[in-house]
């Protein structure tokens, strides 16, 4: 089997640093029944040393050279190639407690993001490899300036720990930016959630759609529904100002009206 060309259209910079390898395999801690579903398997730089603990992996790999290769060099019994782009797989027929893993294409990194919240029932947890800088907007509280959509949307659903940077040499070809692995943890089912998923959704994105404005602005015709001192936020308010809770409180408050 020749060299793979690595194609930047698919977002391929693969590990090659063996001891960041072991590394986050260490901090996954699989066990041998666990179900786990890795995304971009790549050349297997993760993919191997996970098959080593466990019964059976599920990978998803968009490229299809790649996705040959790992089929011819691993059973089927132990290794499920789906080759997909992982934008369009439907996550329902995976099963539960899934174990979601992944040096990500940081390209999707944030759609990818946004379409798991959707499955987080099904998922126990997640370990992903992004660029750092999306890594710090997942975890940004509010004042910070990396507090975001990402960080809203993201935060009322999971719990989340930077676990360690990782330098662009542990990669080939190595990435113009440095990288940090992340684990999520999605919330438990009594935590305080919106009524509706929709409606938050909606709410967080026309927030942070025009950031630099108070809501009293940026809310449109939403903004005359809301009596302010009621929900305890100040019109005046810009978004970064606002906890994940009050995001929560204000779109409860306008569910029934903007319905
Ligand atoms: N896991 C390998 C490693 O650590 O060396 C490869 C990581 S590389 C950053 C990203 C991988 O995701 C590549 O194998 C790429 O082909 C694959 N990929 C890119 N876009 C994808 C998509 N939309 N769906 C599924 N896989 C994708």
């Amino acid at each position: 089997m020749g060299i793979h060309q690595a194609r930047k259209r698919f977002g391929q910079n693969f590990l090659v640093d063996l001891s960041v390898i072991d590394q986050i395999v260490r901090v996954i801690d699989p066990n041998a029944l666990d179900r786990v579903l890795e995304i971009g398997p790549g050349q297997a730089a993760l993919t191997a040393p996970l098959l080593a603990r466990l019964n059976h992996l599920t990978v998803i790999e968009i490229d299809r050279d790649l996705a040959q290769r790992l089929r011819n060099r691993f059973p089927d019994t132990q290794l499920t190639v789906l080759e997909a782009d992982v934008l369009n797989v439907d996550f329902s027929p995976l099963g539960s407690s899934l174990r979601v893993v992944g040096n990500l294409p940081y390209n999707i990194s944030s759609p990818l993001l946004f379409k798991l919240i959707d499955y987080a029932d099904q998922i126990k947890d997640q370990h992903f490899m992004l660029q750092k800088e999306v890594v710090d907007r997942m975890v940004a509280v509010p004042g910070d300036p990396h507090y975001s959509r990402l960080s809203v949307m993201l935060q009322a659903r999971y719990a989340m720990t930077r676990l360690f940077d990782v330098p662009p040499t542990a990669f080939e070809p190595p990435p113009k930016v440095v990288s940090a692995i992340v684990r999520m943890v999605p919330l438990p089912h009594d935590r305080l959630r919106p009524q509706d998923e929709g409606m938050f959704s909606a709410l967080v994105a026309r927030a942070f759609g025009q950031r630099r404005k108070m809501l009293r602005r940026s809310l449109g015709d939403w903004a005359p529904l809301v009596d302010w001192g009621f929900v305890g936020i100040a019109e005046t308010a810009r978004p970064e100002a606002l906890s994940v809770a009050q995001f929560i409180a204000l779109a409860d408050y306008l569910l029934p009206q903007v319905k």
